[in-house]
This record gives C-alpha cells, structure tokens and sequence, in this order.
C-alpha cells in the first residue's frame, strides 16, 4: 500500500473516531449539519472540503452583562440546509493563502447581505487556520477557497461557521490528530458562536454562547429567511437591548418541539434583541408585518439580525411564500429546513 493510500484510511479512521460517519468514497457526514469530503490530489496531498451550514435562533434570551463585558445568554440554536464551502489543499511552502468569493450566480445576489467579505486576516478562515498553527506550531501552509452562500451581517452565523470549518479542515488536511475538546477550545477563542458548528445537532448555548448542550429529536422545521437590504452589527443591537428583570426560559419552546407540535413552538419563538434591533432598523419591524400575513406558525428574527424567518408547516408551503417574498422586493430570500 502507498504510504499516500495510508494516510487517507489513517484520516478516516481519525473521522470515525472523532464522530464522522465515513461512506465508501471517505464522504463524512458531521451529524447532518457540517459536512466534510477528503480527496487525494496527484501530489499525494489530501484535500479537505467542509460544507458547513448556516444557523437560526429559535430562542434567545439576554441573562445579563459581565464584567467581561460580554452578555451572559440562553439561545436554541438551529442548523440549516444553507451552507458555505470550505477548500483546504495542504502547501509545502508554509504559505497561508485564501480566495474567498460568493458561491451564487450574480443574479441570485441582487438581493441583500451578499456584501465584500473581508479576504486576508481579517477573514475567520485565516485567523482560524492561523491560531491552530500557533497552538500546534506547525509551519505547514495551505491553500484555501472559501465559496460563501451565507448572507452577511445576518445573524446566520456565516463567519463562525467557516471559522469552524477551518479548524476541522486544518486538522484533517495537516492530520494535527486534535480532539474535539481541543478543537472546541479553540473555536471558542475565535467567536462565541464558533463552538456551536462543531457540534453535530441542534444545540441550547448559554455562557457568552460557547457552552453547548446538544438537542436531538426536534424533528423537522421548514423555514423562509429574509435578509433585508440592510445588515446589523451585532454590538450596536447588543448596546441597544437590556437585560429583563425575568428572563425567559427556553424549555417551554423545547417541550414543543419534543412533543412535535409546530403550532405551539411557532408561537414560542423568541428573541430578546428582536425589540433594540426595531429601533435600529425599520427592516425588522417590516419583516414581522410581512409574516404574520402568511400561514405561519410564528417567526422572529435570527441572533442579531437582520435576518429574519418565519416557521412553515411544509417545504413546499415555504417554497411558495418564498417566492412570494422574493417577488415583493424584500432582500434575498431562500427557503430551507432544519438539517439535524
Ligand atoms: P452571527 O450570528 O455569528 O453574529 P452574523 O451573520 O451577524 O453572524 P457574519 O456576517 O457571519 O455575522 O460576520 C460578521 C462580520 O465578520 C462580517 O460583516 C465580516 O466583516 C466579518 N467576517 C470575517 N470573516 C468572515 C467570513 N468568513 N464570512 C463572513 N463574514 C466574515
């Protein structure tokens, strides 16, 4: 056997291990959520490709501020069947590079969110691949390419989900043998939602939102986001909203979706940033006006906005209202469900 041929099984046992179901062709599956393929190229180097979703939350409540200055939150968070595409080829010459473009026809961009996103350091990719080379102290380089499909300044988490997907890439492609606890850690210096995306479900986050408690058996939800014409920083909403006196819990909303019942968790659906971002933005206040003329079950917006989404009772009604949407000018639109 090649010693390349070994190092491919080696990866795969390394997945299997570390949770990835592996079919015949080394395709692993992260859960349903992130999505990981190793390839071989001539060189004998492996190619990782991570499709990594982005995320909707169906619940989040505001505990209070820290003296870290971050807010301590409760929040129910959701993956969805809308991904990024993360490309890791390993590169003997020690160079980082990255090309990052939107994974969409110009057309389908006309709508909203599809802004410059940052290439170089600045990029989470990059400063993701970079802390694991610092942690590890491999010179090892790579090339990557980033095809983004994941609205910006959404509260869809699209940046934290490549920031993960490179962690795994980075870890598979340079075969470092990192444990998720490892992996997790750093993801949680990264971002407070990158932890999140290693995860393989559906998953209650508290803390500053690195803490992860996963959910399984919510079933499936069909989904409509709208990302309006204008996007959110996440500090400016975060600085307009204050902690309730009586917060919210999210276990009613959970027992709902146990028990299967769309109509009860629609109603359920909640986020305390949902009021500051009003303020902020007319778009919010819009949105909402918009779904409650359709047969929903409930909607509201997602993390810090702006996207916003309702909850449908089936993937053709929410294809439907969609396209209805689409068609009345409101930003970008994409009809999706839950993908674990
Ligand atoms: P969250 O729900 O985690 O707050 P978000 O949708 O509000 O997510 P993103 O758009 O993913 O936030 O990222 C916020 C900012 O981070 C972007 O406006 C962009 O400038 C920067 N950024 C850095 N790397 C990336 C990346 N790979 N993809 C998108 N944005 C990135």
């Amino acid at each position: 056997m090649r010693t390349a041929e070994c190092a491919v099984i080696w990866l795969a046992i390394q997945i299997a291990s570390s949770g990835l179901r592996l079919g015949n062709s080394f395709v692993g599956r992260w859960g349903a959520a992130m999505q990981v393929q190793l390839g071989q190229i001539p060189s004998g180097a492996v190619e990782v490709v991570v499709h990594t979703p982005a995320k909707l939350n169906l619940f989040f409540e505001v505990l209070g501020r820290r003296a870290d200055g971050f807010h301590e939150i409760e929040t129910l968070m959701c993956p969805i069947d809308l991904y990024d595409t993360l490309s890791f080829r390993e590169e003997m010459n020690g160079n980082l590079e990255l090309e990052c473009q939107w994974g969409l026809a110009a057309s389908s961009r006309s709508g909203s969110g599809f802004e410059e996103v940052p290439q170089g350091q600045s990029n989470l990719v990059v400063r993701a691949v970079d802390l694991i080379r610092r942690r590890t102290g491999t010179t090892r380089g790579a090339t990557l390419s980033l095809l983004k499909r994941i609205p910006t300044a959404a509260g869809m988490g699209g940046g934290s989900s490549d920031a993960a997907a490179a962690l795994v890439a980075a870890n598979l492609g340079w075969k470092l043998g990192l444990s998720m606890a490892e992996l997790a850690a750093m993801a949680a210096e990264l971002g407070s939602d990158v932890p999140f995306f290693l995860s393989n479900s559906s998953a209650i986050c508290r803390g500053r939102g690195e803490r992860i408690e996963p959910v399984r058996g919510l079933g499936m939800m069909y989904f409509v986001v709208v990302r309006p014409p204008e996007g959110l920083a996440t500090v400016a909403v975060y600085g307009a909203c204050r902690a309730p006196k009586s917060p919210f819990s999210v276990q009613p909303l959970l027992e709902a979706l146990y028990r299967g019942d769309a109509r009860d968790a629609g109603r359920l659906l909640f986020n305390r940033l949902q009021e500051a971002a009003e303020q902020l933005s007319p778009w919010i206040g819009k949105l909402g006006q918009t779904f409650a003329g359709e047969v929903c079950f409930g909607h509201g917006m997602s993390g810090s906005g702006t996207a916003y989404f309702g909850l449908f009772a089936s993937a053709a009604t929410a294809r439907r209202v969609a396209r209805r949407l689409l068609a009345r000018g409101l930003g970008s639109v994409v009809a999706v469900r839950s993908c674990c």
